[in-house]
Order: structure tokens, then C-alpha cells, then sequence
């Protein structure tokens, strides 16, 4: 038995399950602030003989094992989770290994274990929700350096219509001050379930998109990209995406069908919590197998 964290800004999922990507059981908590979150996480996990704990977690956060603070939620404007240390609070109460990446990264683990990148070696996985994020399998392995890929804040060229100046808090214009839901609210005025009828809304949404995802294919060449996140329910996103895609590389690199190449998760909003049970998984095996 595994234990998962999918540790987002608004709720956590906790799940346990095997490492065949089965959950067994689960619950969802208000990510509210640490003192009160936290505990209900110990509760559920509590119930149960787990071996080893994954968590996919909201960030950015230190994932490199050599840091003083690796484990901790680091520069996050979310009241109370600035400098947590998760790995620690998680390892007090239960002493088993934990596995401990972003959440788009666990989502990327699931999705090439189990979900639209089985079986492949490379893949993208993006997220368009409250935020952009990106976590990317590159030859078999999540993609890490000084630390996590920070793929959401990368700067686009704007609209020429565009007036909106962005809502990043660091960078203003970037991708994710762009692109992500609350750009699109503070842009149009509306939450973006209701501007369904609105083309340009999407039509600009794909626009930024587009470029974002070239830059990813000309420097990772990923095997899929993954597209996840509240945005991407709005499937026509993926329709004006394409449009631009295929204008902006102008066949300079070869790829699949577009449709077949960039698509929603095949494991649904269960992508970043299976992801997490393959981080438990692997945890597990560093510490008991090699
Ligand atoms: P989070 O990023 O917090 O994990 P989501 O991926 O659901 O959560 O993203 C939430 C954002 O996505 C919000 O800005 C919301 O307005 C937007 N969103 C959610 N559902 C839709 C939808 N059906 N169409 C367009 N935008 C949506
Ligand atoms: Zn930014």
C-alpha cells in the first residue's frame, strides 16, 4: 500500500493504492492553511499500513536532496505555505520514504505510466489552470536541474490587440500573466466557463499557447504534450492551438498529426495523484531496492 498527495493551491487529494496506478481509497481537503490542512492529511493516511508516501505538490518548492530546505514549499504568495517544510511535517508522523516533486511533474509520471504517454520515454505535461506549470520526461526521466523546470513564466510575444498588461506578480506579460484563468477573468471579465461563446477569447488563449508549446517542441522535441488544467476543458483552445502551431513552426520540424500529438490526459483529472503514487513507488524502491 502506497500513499499520494496531490497537493494543489485550493484542495489536497489524498489517495492510497498500488503501484499499478490502482487507488483504493481517497479524499479531498481544503488547502486552507497548514496548522488545519496538514493534520486531516496524518488522519486519512493514519488509517492505513502505507510504505511509502508520493507527493505532486503546488510550488515552486526545493526538490533537490543535497538542500537545506529540501522538501519545503519555497517563494509561494499562498498565506502560510511560504517556507513549509512538507517533506519534514509528513516524515514526523510517518517514517517511510517519501518521494516529493511538483505537481505537474508527478501529473507527466502518470500520464507516461499509465496515461496519452505510455510507454513513451519523452513527454510533456502542461497545466492551464490557476496558474501554468510544466513537468517534462526527457528520455526517461523527469526533467530537473538547479531545480524544477519553471516552463508557465516564459516570455511571449503579445497580441497586437492585446491590451490586457498581465497578471504575474513577478513578470507581469509572461505565459502564465498571459494565459491562465485569471488573466483570462481579469482580461474579459468573466470566469472562462463563461465565455464559451466568446471565439476570441480562445482564439487568443491558442495564440499564446502556440507559441509557448513551439518553444517547448524546438528545445525538449517532446514524443507527446500532454494539456491539462480547468483552461483546457475549453476543447476548442486546443482547435485555435493548433491553427497557430502549425503557422508559427511553418514545417520546420516534422511532427505528428497535431491531434494525435497534443491532447488531453488520458488519466483525466487523475493524472497528478496517480503521478504521486509512482513517486511513493519510486521513493519506496531507492530506499529498499538499490
Ligand atoms: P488549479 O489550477 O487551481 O488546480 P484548475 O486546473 O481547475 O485548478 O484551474 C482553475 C482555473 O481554470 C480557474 O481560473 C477557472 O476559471 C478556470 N476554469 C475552470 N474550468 C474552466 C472551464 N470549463 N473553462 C474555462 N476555464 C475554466
Ligand atoms: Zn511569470
Amino acid at each position: 500500500m502506497l500513499g499520494a498527495i496531490e497537493a494543489g493551491g485550493t484542495k489536497f487529494v489524498c489517495a492510497v493504492g498500488d503501484e499499478k496506478g490502482t487507488i483504493i481509497d481517497r479524499i479531498q481537503i481544503p488547502t486552507t492553511v497548514p496548522e488545519e490542512t496538514i493534520p486531516k492529511v496524518i488522519e486519512f493516511f493514519k488509517q492505513y499500513s502505507i510504505k511509502a508516501i508520493g507527493v505532486g505538490s503546488f510550488g515552486p518548492i526545493d526538490v533537490i536532496k543535497e538542500s537545506p530546505a529540501y522538501g519545503f514549499i519555497t517563494s509561494t504568495p499562498k498565506p502560510g505555505w511560504r517556507d513549509f517544510p512538507f517533506v519534514n511535517k509528513l516524515q514526523e508522523a510517518f517514517s517511510v520514504p517519501i518521494g516529493f516533486n511538483t505537481d505537474v511533474n508527478a501529473a507527466a509520471l502518470g500520464e507516461a505510466k499509465f496515461g496519452a504517454a505510455k510507454g513513451l520515454d519523452s513527454c510533456l505535461y502542461i497545466t492551464v489552470g490557476t496558474g501554468i506549470g510544466a513537468g517534462a520526461i526527457v528520455q526517461g526521466k523527469l526533467l530537473q536541474g538547479l531545480s524544477h523546470p519553471e516552463m508557465g513564466h516564459i516570455l511571449v510575444r503579445r497580441h497586437p490587440n492585446d491590451e490586457y498588461q498581465g497578471k504575474c506578480p513577478y513578470h507581469h506579460d509572461c505565459l502564465e500573466g498571459l494565459a491562465a484563468g485569471p488573466a483570462i477573468e481579469a482580461r474579459w471579465g468573466t470566469k472562462g466557463d463563461q465565455l464559451v461563446d466568446r471565439l476570441e477569447v480562445w482564439d487568443l488563449e491558442g495564440y499564446y499557447l502556440a507559441q509557448a508549446l513551439m518553444q517547448f517542441i524546438l528545445i525538449l522535441s517532446p514524443k507527446k504534450i500532454i494539456l491539462g488544467g480547468g483552461v483546457m476543458k475549453q476543447q476548442q483552445v486546443f482547435t485555435s492551438l493548433n491553427r497557430y502551431l502549425k503557422e508559427f513552426l511553418n514545417e520546420y520540424v516534422s511532427l505528428p498529426e497535431l491531434t494525435d500529438y497534443i491532447v488531453s490526459p488520458g488519466l483525466g483529472d487523475n493524472a497528478g495523484i496517480t503521478g504521486a503514487l509512482m513517486l511513493a513507488y519510486q521513493a519506496f524502491q531507492e530506499e529498499f531496492i538499490h
